[in-house]
């Protein structure tokens, strides 16, 4: 039987990612400082502990494993990321997973290794121009990312090429843009666009509010991938004999202001978009899928209405519920 490990098993992807692994009949263990939030993980095992402990990571690569998938980290969407608030945090906590997760494969002789990067790694001089926003992979360099996990991304990535290079690790890097689905963060603060502005018009909706508050003027620029979408980009990755960095993002690029509209026709409700300061990270940012078409031959497809109709619906439900409990 084959045996995957998921590191982030508790989180928004890695959760995802377990289930489609045991749909495919994998033995896995999922490790993480919690338990997915909305839903009882499939995972055959699952381990709660901190992957900041190089002790633990050995502990938890106690067999073989075919594949072993590295998405834990210390992240969330603009509101956690782009304040400078939990920028020691962000770079420490990352960085140190990172450094013991590849140390202990290497140690446990576990070669095949994915490494979920982030399009936040990019330099900011190339996404000035919400209309055209340069995200192809060779635009890396010179670096100078907006913020410091785009910075630890980086770090990270090149972290596992030396091993690669250095050790002969089979690691495989995409750097994901803004992935978003059912039972991801929706409130709280680490919650990203299209599941905050969902929740916004949902809130709108069941409450009769007159408008919603949108950061920045809402002509920044970005592109959403549905989270099914990402789980088949990284497996078709993680099997091929590509090392990366690849982009798997969408190409269909929206701005804020039309992602909102979206989501309002979707809810049947329309109401008023008023601006607010807030962080907003770069004016513009869209997937370049050349890359990936070449070297794998598939590239993400589904129009973002398909992903978002799914996503509202679910939004909408935790949001119900909340009203009825008296939390929002
Ligand atoms: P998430 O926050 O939902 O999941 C990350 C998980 O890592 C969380 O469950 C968290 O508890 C766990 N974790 C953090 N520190 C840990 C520690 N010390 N020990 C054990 N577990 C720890 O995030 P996600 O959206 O599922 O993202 C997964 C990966 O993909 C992350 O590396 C993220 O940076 C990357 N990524 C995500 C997106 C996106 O849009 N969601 C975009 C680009 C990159």
């Amino acid at each position: 039987m084959r045996a995957a490990l998921v590191c982030g098993a508790g989180g928004f992807i890695g959760h995802h990612l377990v289930r489609r692994l045991k749909q495919e009949g994998f033995w896995v263990r999922g490790v993480d400082l919690k338990y997915p939030e909305f839903s009882p993980t499939p995972a055959d095992d699952f381990v709660i502990g901190d992957l900041r402990d190089p002790a633990f990571c050995r502990s938890i690569i106690d067999r073989r494993f075919d594949e072993v998938y590295q998405l834990a980290a210390d992240m969330g969407g603009a509101g956690y990321v782009f304040t400078g608030e939990h920028d020691a945090d962000i770079l420490t906590n990352s960085a140190l997973i990172n450094l013991n997760m590849l140390d202990a494969c290497y140690k446990r002789n576990i070669r095949h290794i994915f490494y979920s990067s982030s399009a936040c790694m990019y330099p900011a001089y190339n996404q000035q121009d919400p209309e055209n926003p340069k995200c192809a992979e060779h635009t890396a360099y010179p670096a100078d990312p907006d913020s410091e996990y785009g910075w630890e991304k980086l770090f990270s990535e090149r972290l596992y090429l030396a091993y690669h290079r250095n050790y002969g690790m089979e690691v495989r890097i995409a750097r994901y843009h803004n992935i978003f689905g059912p039972e991801g963060t929706w409130i709280g603060g680490r919650e990203k666009a299209p599941a905050a502005l969902s929740r916004k018009i949902a809130s709108a909706k069941l409450k009769n509010l007159p408008y919603i508050e949108i950061w920045g003027d809402g002509y920044q620029t970005r592109s959403f991938l549905y989270i099914d979408e990402c789980i088949e980009g990284t497996l078709r990755l993680m099997r091929s004999d590509f090392t990366g960095p690849v982009n798997i993002g969408s190409e269909e690029m929206v701005t804020i202001r039309q992602l909102a509209q979206l989501i309002m026709e979707i809810a049947g409700v329309a109401v008023e978009i008023r601006s607010i300061p807030g962080p907003v990270g770069v004016r513009g940012r869209n997937s370049d899928n050349a890359l990936i078409y070449e070297k794998l031959g598939w590239k993400p497809s589904q129009p973002l209405r398909q992903g978002l109709e799914i996503t509202y619906r679910w939004v909408e439900e935790q949001v119900k519920a909340a009203i009825a409990a008296g939390k929002l």
